[in-house]
């Protein structure tokens, strides 16, 4: 194997040990643990996983998690009404409504509820526009404890990936990147990260003409697409870095957007699947949450 294997895991451990270092070290000076609010509507066993994993994951990180359980059936009002509540409390710093809702309730009305500074998916409008418009660069993204006060929140995939390309020294500035998918949850604030980083970036989606040909100029390549193995080897330019979003669940197990084992005799750098990007994602929900409550 030619590649350098960028290993998530280890990267996402140790954010999660520089959270868990905050929070304790704001705890003994007396302060209040930050709080994150959970919010599982229906019985969709992934969901319900999903939200364990990021219950235990504050608990090791002294974060205090609140929950909720709404049934599939639920009213929107009544759901509406729950997250503005949330969003009163002086004790919760971030909320996290898991998605996907059922089909009762709109999506962008329950995200309407929650205040920007509160919004530690970076999924409201205000926080997408800040990161649009260049105000969240890689230092405003991933400072744990700064100074100055919080421009905004950044979706906790993206940003883990750009966690990851910063520990492992990838340099963006001037960087040819070429993201594949433009979903308000990875592809679109990915892509503007890229941007806020210095990098020139392409933005590729399914009616993307020739999409080898663009893959193949990437000097930083990222798959959020959703379709297992996709990428081959030959759209990866030798050499690149490949950041590999994608986790599909298939007969031979969970596998990426990229033909993992072609694709790193290629590639300069990559990410496996699993023990890449996705650990990152929800120790950059620990870290968003300390960076709500600052
Ligand atoms: P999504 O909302 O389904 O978006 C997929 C994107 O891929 C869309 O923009 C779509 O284009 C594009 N696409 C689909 N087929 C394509 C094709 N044949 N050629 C080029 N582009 C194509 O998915 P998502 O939420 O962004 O997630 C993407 C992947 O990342 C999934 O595998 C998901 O499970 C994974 N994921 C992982 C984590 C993690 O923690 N590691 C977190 C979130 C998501 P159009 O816009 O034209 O439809």
């Amino acid at each position: 194997m030619a590649a350098e294997v960028l290993d998530g895991k280890a990267i996402a451990a140790a954010l999660r040990e520089r959270v868990r270092d905050v929070v304790a070290r704001r705890v003994a000076a007396g302060g209040r643990a930050p709080g994150l609010a959970t919010v599982l509507v229906g019985d969709d066993p992934a969901s319900h996983v999903y939200v364990g994993s990021k219950r235990k994951a504050c608990e090791e990180a002294g974060i205090r998690s609140i929950h909720h359980e709404l049934p599939a059936d639920v009213p929107e009002a009544d759901l509406l009404a729950l997250v503005a509540a949330l969003d009163r409390d002086p004790e919760v710093d971030g909320i996290l409504v898991q998605m996907p809702l059922p089909g009762q309730i709109d999506q962008d009305r329950v995200l309407a509820e929650i205040s920007a500074g509160k919004d530690v998916d970076g999924l409201t409008p205000v926080n997408a526009g800040h990161l649009a418009q260049g105000r969240i660069g890689v230092r405003e993204a991933l400072a744990l404890e700064a100074e100055e006060p919080l421009v905004g929140l950044v979706p906790c995939t993206p940003a883990g990936v750009i966690e990851i390309l910063d520990r492992s020294g990838v340099e963006l500035a001037g960087a040819e990147a070429v993201v594949v998918g433009r979903s308000i949850l990875v592809g679109r604030p990915m892509a503007s990260l890229l941007v806020n980083a210095d990098a020139t970036v392409t933005v590729c989606h399914s009616r993307t003409r020739d999409l080898a040909a663009l893959c193949r100029r990437a000097d930083v390549l990222i798959a959020a697409v959703g379709r297992p193995e996709m990428v081959a080897a030959d759209w990866i330019r030798p050499g690149a870095t490949v950041i590999d979003v994608g986790m599909n669940r298939t007969e031979a197990g969970l596998v990426g957007d990229v033909d993992f084992a072609a694709a790193a005799e290629v590639a300069g750098r990559i990410t496996p699947v699993p023990g890449g990007v996705g650990p990152m994602t929800i120790a950059m929900l620990l870290a968003n949450t300390v960076r709500a409550s600052r």
